[in-house]
């Protein structure tokens, strides 16, 4: 179904939200969940837009002031709460600043809308802080949480919000998306939509951001010289990594998408591979490492993205994963 949202694909959760909206059911609190990149902050602040749109008909327009300013994330009645660094958390002072803001009427539109980005890695004393303005809610305020793990939230919080489970998109969407909308050339396109494994947000950073290829192949060089190294450099690999603190989670998304590719070779499953530039090299360790391998290095390094989105020890975090991951 094709929706007027400025939103690609997660089609079912427009016409679920538009719908709230229609019927003037609109609950005080989302959570909007799924895998990196996939667009739950663009929907999100899609939905704030319909949230306060002015327009009688159409919600969101996309041209009025409330839907102009809340898409470029500058309306004065929304509140966009993020970690301050990549790869930290919301903490408990911002919540209360939130808590503060969410208080006070609107200041022009129909509703406060704040969006808390990631919030399932916020510490439990933050999460804790945010229950109250969850217990008792401001009668004009909506809040949007958006959590790569939702089963790191505590279940109190969870509770009190209505879940949107965000999927991968199906690659020709974001292939199909790129095109029309960002006006990729068809070869680009359907190359980055396999690379993005539907994660379309990815899929559009990297066809804007030349970096985001260069991170891509230089995470997975190293992986790939890491598996055929001694432990001596593949400590000397965690302990470099371990210093890029802001790029550690596209590393280790990029090692992830490509340890499932290994996995779907090795148990011969003809789903379309991610990483299609490397399927040599895929091909070759799905048969050293077999489907156990595969998968147990698959588990490891889903573990250590959960762990270092709860603050431990990055270094320790990747030493463990580098020495879990098979030698070659
Ligand atoms: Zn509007």
């Amino acid at each position: 179904m094709e929706t007027d949202w400025p939103v690609i694909g997660h089609e079912w959760a427009v016409a679920h939200l538009a719908r709230a909206l229609r019927n003037g059911r609109v609950r005080h609190a989302y959570l909007l969940s799924g895998p990196r990149q996939v667009g739950k902050t663009t929907l999100a602040r899609a939905f704030a837009a319909a949230l306060n749109c002015t327009d009688a008909e159409t919600r969101p327009c996309g041209q009025c002031r409330a839907c102009t300013l809340t898409l470029k994330s500058a309306h004065p009645d929304l509140m966009l709460v993020a970690p301050e660094r990549e790869g930290g958390a919301i903490k408990i002072d911002q919540v209360r600043a939130l808590q503060q803001t969410l208080s006070l009427r609107p200041y022009e539109a129909r509703y406060r809308v704040a969006i808390l980005r990631r919030f399932d890695q916020a510490r439990p004393v933050a999460q804790d802080a945010l229950l109250k303005t969850l217990e008792e809610p401001a009668p004009n305020a909506v809040l949007i949480l958006t959590a790569d793990a939702p089963d790191r939230l505590l279940p109190t919080i969870l509770s009190r919000c209505q879940v949107l489970n965000l999927r991968l998109l199906p690659l020709a969407q974001v292939q199909q998306a790129l095109e029309a909308r960002f006006g990729a050339p068809p070869e680009q396109a359907r190359r980055l939509a396999h690379l993005s494994g539907g994660r379309i947000g990815w899929a559009i950073r990297a066809l804007e951001d030349p970096a985001v290829l260069e991170l891509r192949e230089s995470a997975l060089a190293a992986l790939l010289e890491a598996l055929g190294a001694p432990l001596r450099a593949r400590f000397a690999l965690a302990e470099q990594l371990a210093r890029e603190k802001g790029a550690l989670a596209d590393v280790l998304d990029t090692w992830q998408g490509f340890w499932r590719d290994v996995l779907l070779a090795a148990a011969e499953n003809p789903a379309p591979l991610s990483n299609v530039d490397l399927q040599a090299d895929v091909s070759a360790l799905a048969r050293r490492v077999g489907v156990v391998g595969a998968e147990a290095a698959l588990r490891a390094t889903r573990r250590t993205l959960d762990y270092l989105g709860r603050n431990v020890n990055a270094r320790l975090a990747l030493e463990v994963l580098l020495l879990d991951y098979p030698t070659l």
